[in-house]
């Protein structure tokens, strides 16, 4: 254990901060998770679709570029000259290190699944996963990139099959007969749970652990003080406003970068808006046994024991715009072309949050320039497996150990030089 770290703060109550803390103090460090909202997992958290999917992981810069190129549910209108350098940004990386990056994902994803059945399993979990993702193109165009896909896949040995609707129904009787698709591609091994489920029982684990929360709070800055320790200047009915720690980590969504900023750590992150709805199954018999991902509309469909979750991407648009009608009423439409009377797709609750990404669509994770300030962001879709490996590694690294996967291309000085 690096005895110069001993009491840690982890400012963020998502599944990153709860990880992050629980890994800590199973180090055997003192750590405080410091939370601005009532519980844990209430932001990009909680909208979860529940993909555990590393065989599905795809750059996200590759995906963001695409989804701009050919928004299929809606993408802000306008100038937005930072939105633009984003963009270019992400295309310099995918260019550069773009296999590199997808193989460094898929590692991650695939390391934070298995820890994440390890936990569930050790801690006695409920859990509501499920075995299986299709991932369906309905364009010939895009599934032309399914050898490519595979190809991939089979690098990073993933299970993975081609299927056609028949083979599809085989597997999943309740799949449409009217589904039009031009390809699809099985992972066997890929699986769909309840995300917030599993961050409530972990937040109650690192509790076991001697983990305090304190929620209603939030830290307004952050400055590093002479004597290697860091202050929080806090707003909070129950904490003092100021607190002094020896390190503390940052994993505050897209709030990161506004606390990073003063300490000479520029995080390029960007807000990817999306939304979800989340249905009552009607008929279990017509409802989908596994998760689907729907390629041309970058939808996701999840059964979460006796209710469907249906995950969308709205793109770079402010967080502030109500979400449109016409994207609500795609994302029943597109379940609906796959599963039609699997849910009472009319009494759907939807719910919106964005989703921190970075250029090279990979998180960070590690020491900021500022050493005893570490950071765990920018997960982005594939945030629930990456997340968890990524607050392991971070542990091992904060504890001077060393990680059971390579960190290369994952750490602040990778991205920032
Ligand atoms: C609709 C939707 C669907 C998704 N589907 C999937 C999926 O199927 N599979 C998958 O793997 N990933 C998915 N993701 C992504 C995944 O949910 C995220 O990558 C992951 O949850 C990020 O966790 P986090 O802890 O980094 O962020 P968050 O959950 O946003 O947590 C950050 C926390 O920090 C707190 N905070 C911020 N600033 C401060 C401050 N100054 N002081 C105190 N607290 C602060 C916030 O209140 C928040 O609770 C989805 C995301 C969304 C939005």
């Amino acid at each position: 254990m690096n005895s110069t770290h001993r009491q840690i703060a982890v400012i963020g109550g998502g599944l990153s901060g709860i990880c992050s803390a629980y890994f800590l103090a199973a180090k055997g460090y003192q750590v405080a998770v410091i939370e601005r909202r009532a519980h844990v997992a209430e932001e990009a958290t909680f909208g979860d679709s529940g993909l555990l999917a590393p065989g599905r992981v795809r750059g996200m810069a590759t995906f963001a570029c695409r989804f701009q190129d050919e928004p299929r549910v809606l993408l802000a209108s306008g100038a937005d000259f930072g939105r633009r350098r984003w963009m270019r940004q992400t295309r310099q990386a995918q260019q550069h290190e773009f296999a590199e990056n997808k193989l460094r994902l898929s590692r991650l994803s695939a390391y934070g699944q298995g820890l994440t059945l390890q936990l569930q399993a050790h801690h006695n979990m409920e859990h509501e996963n499920g075995n299986g993702v299709l991932h369906l193109f309905r364009q010939p165009a895009e599934a032309a990139r399914m050898p490519h896909l595979q190809e991939a896949a089979q690098q990073c040995e993933f299970k993975h099959q081609a299927l056609d609707a028949t083979a599809i129904r085989t597997l999943e009787p309740a799949f449409s007969s009217e589904a039009k698709l031009a390809g699809a591609l099985y992972y066997p091994d890929d699986m769909a749970g309840n995300c917030v489920l599993f961050a409530k029982q972990m937040r109650n684990a690192a509790q076991e652990l001697g983990v305090s929360f304190h929620f209603d709070s939030t830290v307004r800055t952050l400055s590093a003080d002479f004597g290697g320790r860091v202050s929080l200047l806090l707003e909070s009915p129950h904490l003092a406003s100021h607190m002094q720690v020896d390190a503390v980590v940052v994993a505050a969504g897209m709030s990161s970068a506004r606390l990073l900023q003063p300490l000479d750590t520029v995080l390029p992150l960007r807000a990817l808006q999306s939304y979800s709805a989340l249905v009552p199954v009607k008929n279990p018999d017509d409802a989908p046994s596994m998760a689907l991902y729907d390629d041309s509309y970058k939808v996701a469909m999840t059964r979460l024991g006796g209710r469907i979750r249906i995950s969308g991407l709205l793109g770079f648009v402010p967080p502030s715009q109500t979400l449109p009608p016409k994207a609500l009423r795609n994302l029943l439409k597109i379940a609906g072309d796959y599963y039609p009377n699997a849910a009472n797709y009319n009494q759907a609750h939807f719910w919106s949050n964005t989703m921190a990404l970075l250029p090279h669509g990979l998180p960070v994770l590690g020491p900021t320039r500022q050493g005893n300030v570490f950071v765990n962001v920018g997960h982005g879709a594939t945030g629930w497996a990456a997340t968890v490996g990524s607050a392991r590694l971070l542990s091992d690294l904060m504890a001077g150990e060393e990680p059971e996967i390579p960190t290369d291309g994952l750490l602040p000085r990778d991205l920032l030089g």
